[in-house]
């Protein structure tokens, strides 16, 4: 898949993610989690620059677990949330390249099948700009949403008798 994919993706999962545990993804902990996941998206990809086999031991949700530990034990500001934020962003990609066609091992080590959803191509411009534009709409909606409901409260009287 496509960057442009794996970010949408990256955000809609923070989305989910923040709406589901009901932390205001503009708050310090939303942020954490968000810019985690966004900044760490990419990294499976990592294998192409350094000229190992393409998605063969980079695309293990094993590196997002790891790299999640990482993210708790080290990171000096909101060690859950950017834990969980590097663990959920590297777990998008893998699930993001699941949805195409090339098939490879996303339980390496444990497991070597290799697995593929097979739903489009990994250049599909249609399906990685919709990631996009779901994943931006995700965020903005979570993050604009009080300032929507106190806005619409405003304007909405309801006569009580
Ligand atoms: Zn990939």
């Amino acid at each position: 898949m496509r960057a442009q994919g794996h970010f949408g993706l990256a955000l809609l999962a923070s989305s989910l993610a923040l709406w589901a545990a009901g932390v205001d993804p503009v708050s310090q902990s939303g942020v954490a989690l968000t810019g985690a996941a966004v900044a760490s998206c990419m990294l499976p990809d990592l294998d192409l620059p350094v000229g190992l086999r393409h998605r063969a031991y980079t695309h293990s949700l094993l590196w997002a677990l790891l790299l999640g530990a990482a993210g708790l034990l080290a990171s000096p500001c909101c060690p859950v949330w950017v834990g969980a934020g590097l663990a959920l962003g590297y777990g998008s990609h893998v699930a993001g390249d699941l949805l195409t066609y090339r098939r490879f091992p996303p339980l390496w080590p444990l497991c070597g099948c290799r697995v593929s959803l097979g739903l489009f191509r990994a250049d599909s411009r249609a399906a990685n700009s919709l990631l996009l534009f779901l994943g931006v709409a995700a965020y903005t909606y979570l993050a604009a949403s009080p300032a929507i409901h106190a806005a619409l409260l405003r304007n909405i009287s309801i006569p009580l008798g």
